[in-house]
């Protein structure tokens, strides 16, 4: 019998950033006198750090050697080149305006196209797209399947739009709406991949209304890794063949180079269409900089071009999605509950399933999340009743449907020997989950509260 082999990292380890272990008691003490506020720990309190994927890649000495090889970058920036070459090869678009991240991109394109009053559908807006087309007067539309609220359906694509409700909806507001978008994968719907017939289909109805249809692409390469393990007719497709489908059923796109393109810094906005480029480049000078840097330095935009051609490679994608969904299967080993199926970038922990006695006003996913610290060391983030903020009109808080604690994995940076720790210390809370009280605040900004929140622990 020949034992099939088991998949490790594909890569070497050649540099490495001691962490600090703390104590129980230690972590305990910080984490109060933070106010349980997760993001007000210092990084080096922590030990394994899962608040987000983005930015934390550790860079691969190809993407190393290319900082090396940065220029001074201004006009004509020989790594805006090259930069330019890796959008055309592996995503096939004819411009690039690179930005200082992905937020930036999301600035110049909705800038030029949002007036006041207009709705942007989407399957569902990550944070920054929806404040920026709030920030444009504009309405941000989520209309993303209905499977994507169920914690446990285990439809294989739960970010693809929901096509009718798309279609219908431009057919009511047509002259209110100058674009459509599609993120992939879905980050607030926790990391859930969009198939390609749904991106296809968009595409289709963006057409027959004659709308610009623009890709939030943070992380294509997953997605696409997704669509070859799930949907028929592509299990024989190469990744760069699939990414290559995708782009091609769009004007253009969104990107965050934190995420997929596996550097610290960076986005851009790509696109097709030469009048478009000419005005979003045009408005780059006044917010990002010269249309061949747009706010980052020579050797950022290298590690991008260098990042975008690497991301492609299947079997760095097998071990990136593999990790996440080993992380994902051991906790479902546990009985933990999680959002299932696990997505590409993150686990998230079911924290109404996780902790029942808890109503959603005593911040669940919060309660968890500093439980799951001083347990293991371990960061991660609330996505749940404080991260959403209150109702504008009601002014209660404004329950999402899904009340969680998002477990983001960085690229390259972990071991699948971190993921058992995290299992294990995910388990330990799960069984002493019944004495885990609730939390009230006693600080909370009036905008974006979650970062700066302060609570106190209630009673039994
Ligand atoms: C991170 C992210 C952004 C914003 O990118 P930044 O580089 O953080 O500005 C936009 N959309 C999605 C889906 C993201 O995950």
């Amino acid at each position: 019998m020949v034992r099939p082999l088991p998949q490790a990292e594909p890569f070497r380890i050649k540099v490495v950033e001691p962490v600090n272990m703390t104590t129980r008691e230690e972590r305990a003490k910080k984490i109060e006198s933070t106010g349980f506020n997760l993001f007000s720990l210092k990084s080096t309190d922590v030990y394994i750090d899962l608040l987000t994927d983005s930015g934390t890649s550790a860079m691969s000495d190809n993407q190393w050697a290319g900082i090396m090889l940065g220029d001074e970058a201004y006009a004509g920036s020989k790594n805006y080149y090259n930069l330019l070459a890796a959008v055309q090869d592996v995503m096939g678009f004819q411009y690039v305006v690179p930005t200082h991240q992905g937020r930036a991109a999301e600035n110049l394109l909705l800038s030029i196209m949002l007036r006041e009053g207009n709705f942007v559908p989407n399957n569902m807006h990550f944070d920054t797209t929806k404040a920026h087309v709030l920030h444009k007067s504009g309405i941000p539309v989520d209309l993303v399947r209905q499977e994507a609220f169920d914690p446990i359906s285990q439809y294989p694509f739960k970010g693809d739009m929901d096509l009718e409700r798309l279609e219908d909806f431009l057919a009511e507001n047509c002259e209110r709406v100058p674009l459509v978008m599609l993120t992939v994968t879905c980050n607030s719907g926790g990391g859930q991949p969009v198939s390609m017939a749904n991106i296809r289909g968009v595409s289709a109805i963006a057409k027959k209304f004659n709308k610009p249809f623009f890709i939030d692409a943070c992380r294509f390469a997953e997605n696409a890794y997704f669509i070859k393990q799930r949907e028929e007719g592509y299990r024989d497709k190469s990744i760069p063949e699939i990414v290559r489908e995708m782009f091609s059923y769009v004007d253009g796109c969104t990107m965050s180079a934190k995420k997929d393109a596996l550097a610290n810094i960076g986005g851009f906005l790509a696109m097709n269409d030469v009048k478009l480029y000419q005005e979003t480049s045009g408005l780059a000078v006044l917010f990002e900089g010269f249309p061949t840097y747009g706010g980052l330095a020579g050797r950022d935009m290298e590690a991008i071009a260098r990042g975008l051609r690497e991301v492609v490679d299947e079997e760095y994608l097998a071990y990136r999605v593999g990790q996440v969904k080993y992380l994902g299967d051991l906790l479902i080993k546990y009985d933990v509950p999680i959002i299932e199926p696990v997505g590409g970038h993150a686990v998230y922990l079911d924290a109404k399933r996780f902790l029942p006695h808890l109503p959603q006003w005593q911040f669940p996913a919060q309660a968890l999340g500093v439980e799951l610290y001083i347990e293991g060391g371990i960061r991660g983030v609330e996505i749940g009743t404080c991260l959403s903020g209150r109702h504008p009109k009601t002014n209660d808080h404004d329950y999402p449907k899904l009340e969680m604690l998002r477990l983001t994995i960085p690229r390259r940076v972990y071991t699948d020997r971190h993921m058992e720790v995290i299992a294990v210390a995910c388990a330990n809370v799960w069984d002493r989950r019944e004495a885990i009280t609730g939390l009230e605040f006693t600080y909370e900004a009036p905008i974006l509260r979650h970062f700066t929140a302060k609570f106190r622990r209630l009673g039994k």
